[in-house]
This record gives structure tokens, C-alpha cells and sequence, in this order.
């Protein structure tokens, strides 16, 4: 091999989030020569960009930090059961100067294309401002919800106000009393941002088109008990995340539903109700996930919750999904947010039945009304997963484009690797666990799994990796079969690449399977076997 077909990196990571963190962590650990490609200008992901108000973690701070130090676990104090945007951002700074990890880091890299040079096995990797960087291997830590997306509606861009999607909320404070403002979407996001500001702003006016399923998270302070409680019990608490099907604290009861007589049913489903966090969602029978009587039973339970907690009938039911059935999409977890619509400033607009026509220089136009605003707040969502990748021209072997490969199915093996594209390392891929759970729990999986075969690799002289066709069509195989188990398989969302506001996202809904939604446990059995076997189902030469 010549000089100039050595990469200047072991290993270009691309994205400083709570994956690219910890992997640049253990790419130290290792020895290796890396560096962190970051578009922002500082560290945090997800917890860097998302600043819009009611930005907070839906997991228990303390199943969301790392788990990998004793000492960050010990010095680390939570303020709040489930922490806001600005002490997670604080949070992963101080592991990243912690761990002294800024100075293997380049912010301000906004990364345009990658393509694998076969010749030298390794990959280069374009800015957009024209720098290139070369990595023998090339990990990808762009997270699975990065990708924004905004509504194709005629007029979007004439507004003169101000219109933001949550995404890209600005960093400086915003004026917000006395302010007519729209918000458009009642996902997670929107669900967060309505129950913050209503009752903050002049008119709120909310333009929803599905509703979903919303429960109470039940946030509190964490007094200096409860914290020294959960400093003393981190190992209990990372083991049960770990045996949870979705890395969370919160484990399903083993009967049926039909197993429980009904007045047995409801107490367990109060209770639920009032408990903190994914209680709500992850504590029922085990067959409300895939059994459509047991779904139907639980969800009017959930109904009526929306119902007395909305003074007027008809936006109560307006606010209760009737084309599916409790979790089979993601559950929003709120703080007051149906109250919010019993306050006199806040209106919701079915856009069902009154579709926007045109956003206007002054607000917008649906088939009933105009309406003038002096802000639009677009809570809509994003090109989950494979759009963070479709946004890079990323091209593998024989220069085929990644874009393409995936434009039917995003197949993968393990979510890890994708048949094509050798020395592609991806923490968070389509099919794969990461994107399946309690983030940073799947994240760790994820990095030391790659790091593990990094080391494996390093000590045996290999140079080049790639996952196998066809176990690759076999995991795929795999991860449809964990789909007709679900009631949420035939739900349109993330977990089943839905989005209305990109091209073939619409039509592909059922075809393309985003998630591995098998559980942790038996996908981290399976990465641990495919190691024990000398990575089986990839070709390492
Ligand atoms: P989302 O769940 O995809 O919701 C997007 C919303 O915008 C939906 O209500 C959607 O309606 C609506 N929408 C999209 N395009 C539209 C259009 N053209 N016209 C009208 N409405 C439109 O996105 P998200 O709320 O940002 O949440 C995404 C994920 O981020 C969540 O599922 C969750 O995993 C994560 N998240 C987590 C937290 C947390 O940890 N606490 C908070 C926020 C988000 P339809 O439903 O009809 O498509």
C-alpha cells in the first residue's frame, strides 16, 4: 500500500451525541487513532438541538446517563426524576471534559458525503465546507431522530413571522407572552411544547391531524434521599434495565389480561396510571401489546382518563386516537398537557375536518377560517433513522449508493452493518436494538459491541469488515417476524417509516421495518453469540 492510501484515522466518527461520545471514549480506551465529526458547535446530540420549552427525558434520569463509570454515577446528582434539555446537555458535557474527550472532537463538520475507497479499505468522508477526512473504519453516530422534517404545505415559506421546527429551536430565550402562536403536530414534541407554553402565551391554536395516546409522567424533584437512594442502588437499577425488553425500570406483569378478573384489571391499571414514567405503557398485563381485545379494553380505560380531564366533550374526543389502540405508537408522557386545553387561550383545530389550505404571510388559511399568528411551531416530526443517513451521500462498494440500497427496506444485519458497505460501523441502524430502547441503554450495547470487534479485529490483523447477504436477508427475516407480533406493526409511525413529509415514506409503511422489536435481551444474545462465533454472518479480511 502506498502513503496516500493510508487513512489518517483508525476511525471517523460521525456525530457527538450520547453515542459518539461514549464510542470516542472507548476508541481511546483502545488506542486508536479517532476522531468525532460533529455539525454543531459543541457536544450533545439530540440534547444540543432540541431547546423548544418542555424538552425533557421520558426515561428516568438515572437510567439515562451512562452506566460505564463508577465515579461519573457517584458524582453525577440528578435534579429531577425525569431531567429537562439544559441539565441533560450540562450532563453530557461534563462527561465529555470528564473524560478530557473535546480534544478528539471537531464541531462545525457538517458532513456531506462518505465513500468507501476499495483500493485502500477505508472511507473518506466530505464537509460541506470541502475539508475531507480519511478513517480506516467509519462509525456513524447520528442518531435516529435527527433528521427534521416540515410539512409540505403550500405558502410554508412566505410566513414573516417567526416559525421554527422544535428541532432547531433557537438558543437564545424567546419571547413568548402575548403571542399568538400555532403549533403543528401532538407528537411527543408537540404533546411537550403545548403543556409548557399554554399557559405562557396570549392564543394558542393547535393543528393536529392524528392524536395520540398521552399519560402522565409524574416529574418531581429528586430530594437528597431519594438521590443517595439511587446512588447507593445504580447496579440494581442498570440490571433491571438490562432484562427489560426496552432498557426502562419498568416491567410488565406476567398474566393476561383476561386471566384478571376485571376489578383486578383496573387496579393494576390506576395504578399504572399514577406511577412515574413508562408505567403507563410498559407495567401492563403482557398481552396489551399484541392482543387486539386486551388492547381495545385498556385503551377506553385510557379514553376516559382523557375524558375527565378535558372540560368540553367534543375536544375531549377530538383528543382521543380512534384509528389505533394505546402503545402501539410512541406514548407521548405529559404534565397537564389535556388540561391545557380547558384554558380559555388555547383552541384545537381537527385538521380532519378542516384541512389547511396555505400558510399565509400572517398565519395560515384552512377550508373554514384564516387565522394570524406571530409564531408557527412545527412539532413535526422527523425522517426517523435512515433519514440522518439519506442526508449523507454515502456511497459503499462499486459505488453504490446507500440512499438507493435502502429506498425499498433498510435492511441490515444486527443493525450494525449493511451488505455493500464494508467498514461501515452504524451505532444507531435501521433493525437494530439502540433504536428500540431506552437510548443510551441500547447505545452502550451498541459501543462496546463495535468496540469489542474492533479490538478483535486490530489483534487478528484484519483490516476490512462486511455483513454477509444473506445473513443479512436473514435478520431481516428475523426482525419481520418480531414485528407480526405486534399490534404496533400495523400502526402508521416511526417504528414502521412512516412519514407523510417524504417522498415514498407515505407508501411504504408496512414494508419498511425501522426497529428491532424483539427486546434487549434476546438482541443482545444474539450480538454476544455472533462475537462467540467469530462474527459469524460477516466476512472479516
Ligand atoms: P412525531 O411523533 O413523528 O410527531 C409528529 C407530529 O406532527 C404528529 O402529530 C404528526 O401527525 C404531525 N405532522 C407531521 N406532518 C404533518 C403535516 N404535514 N401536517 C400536519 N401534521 C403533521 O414526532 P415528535 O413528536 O418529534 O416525536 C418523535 C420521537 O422523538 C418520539 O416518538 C420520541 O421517540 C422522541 N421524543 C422523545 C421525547 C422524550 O424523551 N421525552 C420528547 C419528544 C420526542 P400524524 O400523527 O398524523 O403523522
Amino acid at each position: 500500500m502506498t502513503e496516500s492510501q493510508q487513512p489518517q484515522y483508525d476511525a471517523v466518527v460521525i456525530g457527538a451525541g450520547v453515542a459518539g461520545i461514549y464510542q470516542i471514549y472507548r476508541l481511546q480506551e483502545l488506542g486508536m487513532s479517532a476522531t468525532v465529526l460533529e455539525a454543531a458547535d459543541g457536544p450533545g446530540g439530540t440534547w444540543y438541538w432540541n431547546r423548544y420549552p418542555g424538552a425533557r427525558f421520558d426515561s428516568e434520569s438515572y437510567t439515562y446517563g451512562y452506566s460505564f463509570s463508577k465515579e461519573l454515577l457517584a458524582e453525577w446528582d440528578w435534579s429531577e426524576h425525569f431531567a429537562g434539555q439544559a441539565e441533560t446537555l450540562r450532563y453530557l458535557n461534563h462527561v465529555v471534559d470528564k473524560f478530557d474527550l473535546r480534544q478528539h472532537m471537531q464541531f462545525g463538520c457538517k458532513v456531506k458525503a462518505a465513500t468507501f475507497d476499495e483500493d485502500g479499505s477505508f472511507w473518506r468522508v466530505r464537509l460541506e465546507d470541502g475539508r475531507e477526512f480519511t478513517g480506516r473504519f467509519l462509525l456513524t453516530a447520528i442518531g435516529m431522530l435527527s433528521a427534521a422534517t416540515l410539512p409540505r404545505i403550500p405558502g410554508r415559506d412566505s410566513f414573516e413571522g417567526d416559525a421554527w421546527h422544535t428541532y432547531y429551536w433557537p438558543h437564545e430565550p424567546v419571547e413568548l407572552a402575548g403571542k399568538r402562536v400555532a403549533v403543528i403536530g401532538t407528537g411527543a414534541t408537540g404533546v411537550q411544547v403545548i403543556s409548557e407554553i399554554a399557559d405562557k402565551v396570549g392564543e394558542l391554536t393547535v393543528f393536529q391531524r392524528r392524536p395520540n395516546w398521552c399519560a402522565p409522567l409524574h416529574n418531581d424533584e429528586i430530594d437528597p434521599t431519594d438521590l443517595a437512594d439511587i446512588k447507593s442502588s445504580y447496579d440494581e437499577i442498570f440490571e433491571i434495565c438490562r432484562r427489560n425488553a426496552g432498557g426502562f425500570l419498568h416491567s410488565p406483569d406476567p398474566r393476561k389480561m383476561r386471566d384478571v378478573p376485571r376489578e383486578e384489571r383496573l387496579d393494576l391499571w390506576e395504578k399504572i396510571y399514577a406511577a412515574r414514567g413508562f408505567s403507563v405503557w410498559m407495567g401492563n398485563f403482557i398481552d396489551v401489546g399484541i392482543n387486539p381485545e386486551a388492547n381495545a379494553e385498556y385503551s377506553e380505560f385510557i379514553a376516559d382518563k382523557i375524558r375527565s380531564r378535558v372540560h368540553d366533550p367534543v375536544t375531549a374526543e377530538r383528543l382521543i386516537p380512534k384509528d389505533h389502540g394505546f402503545g402501539t405508537r410512541r406514548v407521548p408522557l405529559e404534565t397537564r398537557y389535556y388540561e391545557a386545553y380547558n384554558r380559555e387561550n388555547v383552541r384545537l383545530i381537527d385538521i380532519n375536518e378542516t384541512p389547511i389550505e396555505r400558510i399565509t404571510p400572517t398565519g395560515l388559511t384552512t377550508s373554514e377560517q384564516d387565522y394570524e399568528f406571530d409564531l408557527i411551531i412545527y412539532a413535526t416530526g422527523f425522517d426517523a433513522i435512515t433519514g440522518a443517513f439519506d442526508r449523507i451521500n454515502m456511497t459503499g462498494s462499486g459505488g453504490v449508493a446507500l440512499r438507493e440500497k435502502w429506498a425499498e427496506s433498510p435492511d441490515t444485519l444486527l443493525g450494525m452493518q449493511t451488505s455493500g458497505f464494508p467498514n461501515l460501523l452504524m451505532l444507531s441502524g435501521p433493525q437494530g436494538g439502540s433504536v428500540s430502547t431506552n437510548y443510551p441503554r441500547g447505545i452502550e450495547t451498541a459501543v462496546d459491541w463495535i468496540s469489542d470487534l474492533l479490538g478483535y479485529m486490530r489483534d487478528h490483523g484484519y483490516r476490512r469488515i462486511e455483513a454477509n447477504a444473506e445473513a443479512e436477508s436473514a435478520w431481516r427475516q428475523h426482525v419481520q417476524e418480531m414485528y407480526q407480533f405486534q399490534l404496533m406493526s400495523k400502526v402508521k409511525s416511526w417504528f414502521t417509516g412512516y412519514n407523510s413529509n417524504v417522498d415514498g415514506h407515505g407508501k411504504h409503511d408496512h414494508q419498511r421495518y425501522m426497529i428491532y422489536p424483539g427486546g434487549a435481551p434476546r438482541y443482545r444474545e444474539r450480538l454476544e453469540e455472533v462475537a462467540a462465533n467469530g462474527y459469524e454472518g460477516f466476512t472479516l479480511s
